[in-house]
């Protein structure tokens, strides 16, 4: 049984050598959907450039199994040459691939694959051969449809593994595509006509135009820009008042579309301020400033001014025995704060001592302190709270009296 697929083989592959275009089979399948057997050819790009190579791709698509195939494929030699068969290669999906000998192909050239050994079908699908055409020079510009073609010669398979019998698919059995082998043909450099509008652009929507070629028909479709808004002027729709912001919009002359946008709140436009209350050395006052436009009254504290204090004056001078005192008056409201002025030392007859007012530097840097000095009795060195009213002044003035009696015990301690 072996021996006789081997010589139907070898019979196919001595048939392939000289191609015979009647060998082609009429009568094919008229779809893929109602075909036991189908393949297709492509090419790997739409557009072609005379000068260019373009890849085919022999594919099959529906194989229920075989072990041998002939097939003729053939080409629009206006448009494409191959110049032998080192352009086919075999995507090694089926076994036993036989291209035609070398030299100038025939159109159609023959392609087959034959297993002689093979014992049983090979059902692969996919990309059985792939062959480089060049595309001709002087190939004519515009769509070439059917570019290739492809017929089947033979397809055999084994009816029955167990007798290795071997039969043919009828061709009316076998489908071959060749839609997707067509392509358009361009001139290298095209030479375009004007853009004819195909869109036209409104304000929101950009539209297109294009160009056709002269000499291929290649056409450029270009993007033509939305137009955007041609806007009127602004118009209020409502005021904007002092502290409520309004709103104006704006139309579009072209196509009616509105914008609003808001008018900011205007803000108070105050007078100027004008005095409630006054302030005096220890109690804050009040002003407010009104709105000319809505009447809005801003009302704000005007700070205490604090006592406007005279110089220190010794109403009783400090002995050795007693401590004297001395006083001040605030020019503004008379209010006066009293103080004492620490007992003497002997050392302050000797030295500087004129200065008992409590009104010399208090930040004297050579005033420290020495080392030896005992701690006094600093108690005596609070100032006495004023009889007035203004108790609460002379407590803000607490930390001012307080310095210059320090200053008067450092002093002392010299
Ligand atoms: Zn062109
Ligand atoms: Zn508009
Ligand atoms: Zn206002
Ligand atoms: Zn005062």
């Amino acid at each position: 049984m072996k021996k006789l697929i081997s010589s139907l083989l070898a019979a196919a592959v001595a048939l392939s050598t000289t191609v015979c275009a009647t060998s082609a089979v009429a009568g094919a399948a008229e779809s893929a959907d109602g075909a036991k057997f189908a393949m297709s050819v492509s090419f790997d790009k739409d557009t072609l450039v005379p000068g260019d190579e373009v890849l085919a791709s022999l594919t099959l698509d529906k194989n229920p199994g075989i072990i041998g195939l002939r097939i003729n494929v053939g080409y629009d030699d206006s448009v494409l040459s191959i110049a032998n068969r080192d352009g086919i290669a075999n995507a090694e999906l089926l076994e036993g691939f036989v291209t035609p000998p070398p030299g100038q192909l025939a159109n159609p050239f023959s392609l087959v694959w034959s297993d002689p050994l093979a014992e049983v079908n090979n059902e692969s699908v996919g990309t059985v051969a792939e062959i480089t055409f060049k595309v001709k020079d002087d190939a004519k510009l515009g769509d070439v449809k059917d570019a290739l073609t492809l017929s089947f010669v033979d397809i055999a398979y084994i009816s029955d593994p167990a007798t290795l019998k071997v039969e043919k698919y009828s061709p009316d059995e076998a489908y071959a595509d060749t839609s997707k082998a067509a392509a358009k043909i361009e001139c290298k450099t095209h030479e375009f006509g004007e853009w004819d509008t195909v869109k036209s652009a409104d304000c929101e929507n950009a539209g297109t135009q294009k160009r056709t070629c002269k000499n291929c028909g290649a056409e450029e479709t270009q993007e033509i820009k939305a137009l955007g808004h041609d806007w009127g002027e602004w118009e209020t729709v409502k005021e904007a008042d002092c502290v409520t912001a309004g709103s104006q919009k704006r139309t579009c002359k072209r196509c009616d579309a509105e914008e609003t946008q808001e008018i900011k709140a205007l803000g108070h436009d105050y007078g100027e301020w004008e005095t409630v209350k006054e302030a005096d050395c220890v109690t804050a006052g009040s002003q407010k400033r009104i709105c000319k436009r809505c009447d809005a009254e801003d009302t704000q504290e005007i700070a205490a001014l604090g006592h406007d204090w005279g110089v220190w004056t010794v109403i009783k001078e400090a002995t050795e025995s007693e401590e004297g005192t001395e006083q001040r008056v605030c020019a503004r409201c008379n209010e006066t704060e009293t103080k004492t002025i620490p007992v003497l030392t002997p050392d302050d007859n000797n030295s500087d001592n004129s200065n008992t007012s409590g009104t010399g530097n208090v930040s004297d840097p050579t005033s420290k302190p020495s080392n030896t000095d005992k701690p006094t009795d600093t108690d005596k060195t609070n100032p006495e709270t004023g009889s007035a009213p203004a108790v609460g002044a002379a407590v803000l003035m607490f930390g001012a009296v307080g310095a210059m009696a320090i200053s008067a015990v450092i002093r002392k301690r010299k």
